[in-house]
């Protein structure tokens, strides 16, 4: 590609993109065959059984290699049932990274227990594993990872400080489904996996969720706390056998059979879909490996590891190389080229939310945080300097489901221009707004 870079479009030059995208992006990519997973389920009015998602956790054992999976209705129910699985009670604390989305702390409330939030590491965007320690208290019970935007947490020395602590390792798949870490997959290394798979993620089913364990202990309570009629006499934990029939945590977690059945066809063309975009995603990176402030977010853990899915794909931003040019206005440039995705920020560090400081959720009189807690937990969240600081230096990128060369180099060329020409967007750059990003991915401009 040529150094010579056209003129900005926020300049009155030629756009860098100009084709409409056709089904460059669309996902999950349906066919015929979802299409008669899905009526099969409806013509035998078979909507609220269990017969397709037992198929379903079938399939995905055989995938992952582990011994157990269960069904959710939702992301967020098989991370509480998660919680619960581990152990997770009054007074208990989980540790969590503050920059994700809040399902992956948030279930701890219902369960009396608080959340401490780790920092995450500005490399991999997932968990610090040298923040754990600081963070390890008496009733300290498990340890959230999420594996964010696609990118494996470092798993190693995560499980190193959980063993010598004793503490249960959850890992939460929601962004990363079918990635690698030195060559194990994503939600089997630590001692549950749990994930959505709701239809923006990277394995899009519907509102689904997943739970993967070899655990037969965590297997038997997720079970138990929401999936009643599965909650019979198969029991095998004795402190469980006495209350089979009505589920403990009072919920009901089965998945729609719509999702299941969609599931199960996803799933199938799963590993193929993920290997076009992990092709495309590593050539849009690959063309701008030697332009200055941007980097990839992609992993150097070496060819036994794989970004899972590329999920909400990101980038790396490095204000210093241009001038300290805001990346909100880097941005702008880069919409303007016809790249509409392309926003600065991640997800708020969930610290800083209300809900976390002073929110009285249960009526306990003081902040649900600390209500059960044996200490302030809201003292450790001072120091989270990569948390609070990360927006400024990530930005939202094309998440291609297609490895079609052309149209990536057309985008890719958005994304060079606006870095190539900073100095001239230096002059009107107003820097970046007090927030950047948001509490989910949705609705994020
Ligand atoms: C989407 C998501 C969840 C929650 O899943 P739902 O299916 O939306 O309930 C949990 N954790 C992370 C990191 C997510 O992105």
């Amino acid at each position: 590609m040529t150094n010579n870079v056209d003129r900005l479009a926020l300049f009155g030059g030629p756009m860098a993109v100009t084709d409409a995208p056709g089904d460059l992006f669309t996902w999950p990519i349906v066919t015929q065959e979802d299409e008669e997973a899905a009526l099969d389920v409806l013509r035998r009015g078979a909507m609220s059984g269990t017969d397709v998602t037992m198929q379903f956790e079938s399939d995905f054992k055989e995938w992952l290699k582990c011994d157990y999976a269960l069904g959710f209705n939702n992301g967020t129910a098989s991370l509480q049932a998660a919680m619960f699985g581990c152990g997770v009670g009054i007074g208990d604390e989980v540790i969590c990274p503050s920059v994700t989305y809040w399902a992956s702390g948030a279930p701890a409330y219902s369960l009396g227990a608080t959340v401490a939030f780790a920092d995450i590491d500005p490399v991999s965007l997932c968990l610090d594993p040298n923040d754990l320690e600081r963070l390890i208290g008496e009733r300290t019970k498990a340890i959230v990872v999420v594996h964010y935007f696609g990118h494996p947490a470092d798993m190693d020395p995560i499980m190193a400080v959980a063993d010598k602590y004793n503490l249960k390792v959850i890992e939460d798949v929601s962004h990363a489904q079918g990635g690698v870490y030195k060559g194990r997959k994503l939600g089997t290394i630590g001692h549950v996996g749990a994930m959505s798979l709701m239809a923006g993620k990277s394995l899009a089913v519907g509102e689904a969720g997943m739970l993967v364990t070899n655990d037969r202990e965590i297997y038997e309570r997720a079970l138990a706390f929401g999936h009643y009629e599965r909650y019979n006499n198969d029991i095998r934990s004795d402190s469980l056998k006495p209350f089979v029939g009505l589920p403990l945590g009072g919920a009901k977690h089965r998945m729609h059979q719509l999702s299941s059945a969609v599931g199960r066809v996803q799933l199938r063309h799963y590993e193929a879909r993920q290997a076009e975009i992990r092709r495309a995603m590593n050539y849009f990176w690959d063309l701008l490996e030697d332009v200055p402030g941007l980097r990839a977010h992609r992993t150097t853990q070496g060819s036994d590891s794989l970004m899972g899915g590329w999920y909400a794909a990101h980038g790396h931003y490095v204000p210093e190389e241009l001038g300290g040019l805001s990346v909100s206005r880097f941005c702008e440039a880069v919409r303007a080229e016809g790249v509409q995705d392309c926003v600065p920020g991640c997800n708020l560090p969930l610290h800083t939310h209300p809900l976390f400081q002073e929110a009285d959720v249960y009526r306990h009189g003081r902040p649900t945080r600390i209500a059960n807690a044996a200490r302030d937990v809201r003292t450790l969240d001072a120091n989270l300097p990569v948390s609070a600081g990360i927006a400024a230096r990530v930005y939202a990128i094309p998440w291609f489901k297609h490895d079609r060369r052309e149209a990536i180099e057309r985008y890719a060329l958005a994304f060079r221009k606006a870095a190539l020409n900073y100095k001239e967007l230096l002059e009107g750059d107003a820097g970046n707004p007090s927030t950047m990003g948001g509490w989910n991915m949705f609705n994020r401009k």
